[in-house]
């Protein structure tokens, strides 16, 4: 406090921005209830009843869970160049609205954020359409732009070690690093600067050649052809997992740090990959695990149909892998198309791009799973906030509940039944990809730096209100 006890009589404590009274504040380290006190977007103090200043505005929080702002390190907002599906302000609302305070925006874009100018002209495009607070990655090509990248604050450098195997994914074709020579460069650029890699690996010519052979040339290419190549192994299958080989070994003698994308798509191998790499090597190596690989059912795939590049199948080992460290913070890959994009994959699921939603679904889902007994309220705030805000070098300015923080916080009302439905999605893609799945518990307020932008799902921020959050390498000048 600023002022002594002795110089100031209580009801003339200095008025403080918000404060939140009452909730039960949650911290990987254990949970209890406290009063928040909030001052120029940060928290100044975690205080009980007597120690609490007034407030111009009171959240009471009692029966509510506060925690720190939720996380998403994987969205696809689109911009520039297709954001007939999504943009920037649509995107960051949908998040605001799922209870995110802070997103990771990825790069198969168009132009493509894979140069210093190209980094800067989307940096300058999305400013003023952020609803909450977003970090960019930087696109992964040129190993001499590396550099440059990060200087300019991008929070990763993202690769996409796939292309496919009919040229439309990433989207922008030659945004695939399927050499594996580039690759190695990428990583000694990254290395060079102690920049984070984060990949989508894949081994493109395989999966292509098995499935043209069993599928496409066999003429089987419906919906239902692809989901029996996803289960095969084809499609985001064994492919991913020698992909993934090949780079934890380019990672290592490189000294690459390492984020492996989509843990949970790919097959079981995956994880006992990851826990050797940390484990036996002590390699600087994180991963990302998918909702979806905990949660959609193959009845839920086989509705969303054509989207639905995965489905949750070897949910236990997922839910293991959460338990043992391999698994070291959560996503609900957000990767919206129209259905007019994708309609024509009921046909030809091969022909068709593929991606679900879950900017705004991803934190109710989560939040479900602690009602069903799978995770703990602490476990969400570690691997939703903690983890990505350490792993993306933004601890603890964010994803602690500390003085000193950034005021960002995401409210839950635990016992607060929804369904999800189109028709309630802020995503211009205008569908979800969870239609008709229920949930027990809901964010109730979106905080960032002090300011709430979301109130019992109303929108209630303005768009240009989130700020850019350079990565630990950006060079301010
Ligand atoms: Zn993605």
């Amino acid at each position: 406090m600023p002022l002594t006890a002795t110089s100031q009589p209580e009801n003339n404590m200095l008025k403080a921005d918000l404060v939140i009274r009452g909730g039960l504040v949650v911290k990987p380290s254990g949970s209890s209830i406290a009063n928040i006190v909030v001052r120029d977007g940060m928290i100044d103090e975690i205080c009980g009843d007597v120690d609490t200043p007034p407030a111009y505005r009171v959240i009471e929080a009692a029966g509510l869970h506060v925690f720190p702002g939720m996380w998403h390190v994987h969205v696809h907002f689109r911009e520039p160049g297709h954001t007939y599906k999504e943009d920037f302000e649509s995107g960051s609302r949908a998040a605001a609205a799922g209870g995110i305070t802070m997103c990771l925006d990825m790069t198969n874009n168009t132009p493509h954020p894979t140069t210093l100018e190209s980094f800067e002209q989307k940096k300058e495009l999305v400013a003023p359409k952020a609803h909450i607070d977003y970090a960019l990655y930087g696109g992964g090509l040129y190993p001499k732009t590396v550099s440059a990248l990060a200087k300019a604050g991008a929070i990763g450098i993202k690769i996409f070690n796939t292309r496919h195997i009919k040229e439309i994914y990433p989207y922008i074709s030659e945004l695939g690093v399927v050499d594996h020579g580039v690759l190695y460069e990428l990583f000694e650029a990254a290395a060079d600067v102690g920049i984070l890699t984060a990949v989508h690996h894949d081994d493109s010519e395989w999966c292509k050649r098995l499935t043209f052979r069993d599928y496409i040339d066999a003429g089987r290419v419906d919906a239902a052809a692809y989901r029996e190549a996803y289960q095969k192994g084809y499609m985001y299958g064994h492919g991913m997992v020698a992909g993934l080989a090949a780079s934890l070994y380019y990672a290592r003698i490189t000294r690459a740090r390492l984020h492996v994308l989509h843990l949970g798509v790919m097959p079981v191998d995956a994880y006992e990959m990851i826990r050797h790499a940390k484990a036996h090597f002590g390699q600087d190596v994180t991963a990302e695990l998918e909702t979806a690989a905990l949660l959609m059912t193959l009845e839920q795939a086989q509705k969303v149909g054509p989207n639905a590049y995965l489905w949750a199948h070897s949910p236990e080992a997922g839910w293991e892998s959460i338990r043992n460290g391999v698994a070291d913070m959560l996503v609900g890959e957000h990767a919206p198309h129209t259905l007019d994009d994708t309609q024509a994959g009921w046909q030809d699921n091969f022909s068709v791009p593929l991606g679900i939603t879950g900017a705004q679904e991803f934190i109710p889902l989560i939040l479900n799973e602690v009602n069903h007994g799978r995770l703990t309220v602490e476990d969400v705030a570690r691997l939703c906030a903690e983890a990505p805000a350490r792993r993306f070098g933004i601890y603890p300015r964010k994803g602690a509940i500390e003085p000193g923080a950034d005021a960002d916080f995401t409210i839950a009302n635990m016992k607060a039944h929804n369904t999800f439905m189109g028709k309630d999605m802020h995503s211009r893609a205008g569908h979800t990809s969870w239609e008709g799945v229920s949930v027990s518990a809901m964010p109730v307020y979106t905080i960032v730096r002090g300011q709430i932008v979301m109130d019992h799902g109303q929108i209630v921020g303005a768009a240009g209100y989130g700020r850019f959050i350079p990565g630990p390498q950006a060079v301010i000048s």
